[in-house]
C-alpha cells in the first residue's frame, strides 16, 4: 500500500484533504505539501484528529494562519492542522476594572484588536495591522510599539496532543520570553486577554497612528513573514544592522531584502523557500562579518 493510500483509510471519515501545497497556507505563498491537511472547526474533532493520528503513528504539525512560519519546499510528512478553523463569536467579560477579552485560538488577532478599539477597551491597540491568529500570536508572543501579548494574556486553554487531556494556564504559568512561549508541544484551544477600560477615541486614535505607521514602514502587501530575524538587542534592531550592511534590495532568485523594511524579506518574484532561506542565510553572514553579530530568525521553518 503506497503511504498515501495508507493516509487514506488511516482519516476516513474525517474532512481532511491530501497532498496539499502548504503555499497557501503561509503569507510567504511558498512551500511543498502537506501529505494530510485538516482545518477543524470543532475542538472534539481535532482532539479526534489527534487521537487517530497518535494510534496510527502519523506525525503532527499545527500551523494558525502562517503567517510567521516557512515552509519547505519538500513539504511537511505526515497530518497538518491549520487552526483557523476554531472560533467562535468573541467575548467581552467586565469584571471590577478590568475586561476580559476571551477568544478561540483560531480566531484573528487584527479583528480582536479592532473590536477592542471600537468598543474603547485599552490594551490591544499596539497589534494594529499584526496578521495571524490569537494562538500564533500567544506562541510567538507576538509584540509591537514596546508592548507584547505576555503583557496581556491571562490565562489559555491547552490541549495536550499526547494525553489529550485540556489544561487551564494562567499568566503566572506561562513562560514567555522575547517573540517565544514554551508550551512544551501543547496547542492552544482559547485564551483569555486581559484589557482595561479607556476613552474610546484615545484606544481608537492609538490604534489608527499604530496601523498607519505598520501601514508605511513595513512592505505589508508583499508575501512576507514579516521580520525574519530578531533584533539582537533594542538598539540594535536587525532591521538597522542589514541595511548598514547595504543589503537592502538584494536578491535570491525569487526572494528579496526589502528597500522598504531591510528585516523584511519577501517573495517577490515566485520565490520557493530555498531561495528565501539562502537569502537569509546571506543576510546572516554579512552582518557577521560586518559587525560580529549572529541573527538569528524569528521566522520559523518547518518541513522536511
Ligand atoms: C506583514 C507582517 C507583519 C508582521 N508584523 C509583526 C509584528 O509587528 N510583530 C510580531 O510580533 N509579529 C509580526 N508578524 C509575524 C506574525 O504575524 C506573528 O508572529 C503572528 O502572531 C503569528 O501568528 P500565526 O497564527 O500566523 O502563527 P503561525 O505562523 O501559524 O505559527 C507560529 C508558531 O506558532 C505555532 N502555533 C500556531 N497556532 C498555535 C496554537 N493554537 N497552539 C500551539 N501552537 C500554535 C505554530 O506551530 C508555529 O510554530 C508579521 C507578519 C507579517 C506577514
Amino acid at each position: 500500500m503506497t503511504e498515501n493510500a495508507g493516509h487514506t483509510n488511516t482519516f476516513k471519515g474525517f474532512d481532511v484533504s491530501f497532498n496539499v501545497s502548504l503555499s497557501r497556507y503561509t503569507s510567504f505563498r511558498v512551500g511543498g505539501p502537506a501529505d494530510v491537511l485538516a482545518i477543524p472547526e470543532r475542538v472534539d474533532t481535532l482532539v479526534a484528529l489527534l487521537k487517530t493520528a497518535r494510534t496510527a503513528r502519523v506525525p503532527v504539525t499545527v500551523l494558525g494562519g502562517g503567517t510567521n512560519t516557512l515552509v519547505t519546499d519538500s513539504g511537511i510528512r505526515g497530518l497538518v492542522i491549520v487552526l483557523t478553523g476554531l472560533k467562535t463569536t468573541p467575548e467581552f467579560a467586565a469584571k471590577k476594572d478590568q475586561i476580559r477579552l476571551t477568544a478561540m485560538a483560531g480566531e484573528k488577532l487584527g479583528k480582536l484588536c479592532r473590536m477592542s478599539a471600537e468598543k474603547g477597551y485599552a490594551g490591544l491597540e499596539w497589534a494594529a495591522g499584526i496578521p495571524g491568529t490569537l494562538g500564533g500570536a500567544i506562541m510567538m508572543n507576538a509584540g509591537s510599539h514596546g508592548s507584547d501579548m505576555a503583557a496581556i494574556v491571562g490565562s489559555v486553554d491547552i490541549l495536550n496532543p499526547d494525553t489529550l487531556e485540556i489544561n487551564t494556564l494562567n499568566a503566572g504559568d506561562l513562560n514567555f520570553s522575547y517573540r517565544s512561549l514554551d508550551l512544551g508541544g501543547r496547542i492552544i484551544l482559547s485564551a483569555t486577554l486581559q484589557l482595561t477600560p479607556a476613552a474610546a477615541d484615545r484606544v481608537k486614535a492609538a490604534f489608527e497612528t499604530n496601523l498607519k505607521a505598520k501601514n508605511t514602514s513595513q512592505p505589508v502587501s508583499k508575501a512576507s513573514g514579516g521580520c525574519f530575524f530578531k533584533n539582537p538587542s533594542p538598539d540594535k534592531p536587525a532591521g538597522l544592522l542589514i541595511e548598514q550592511a547595504g543589503l537592502k534590495g538584494t536578491t535570491y532568485g525569487g526572494a528579496m531584502v526589502s528597500d522598504l523594511h531591510a528585516n523584511f524579506i519577501i517573495n517577490h518574484d515566485n520565490a520557493d523557500c530555498s531561495d528565501i532561506t539562502t537569502l537569509a542565510a546571506n543576510v546572516q553572514e554579512r552582518v557577521f562579518e560586518k559587525f560580529n553579530i549572529k541573527l538569528e530568525a524569528e521566522v520559523k521553518t518547518i518541513g522536511d
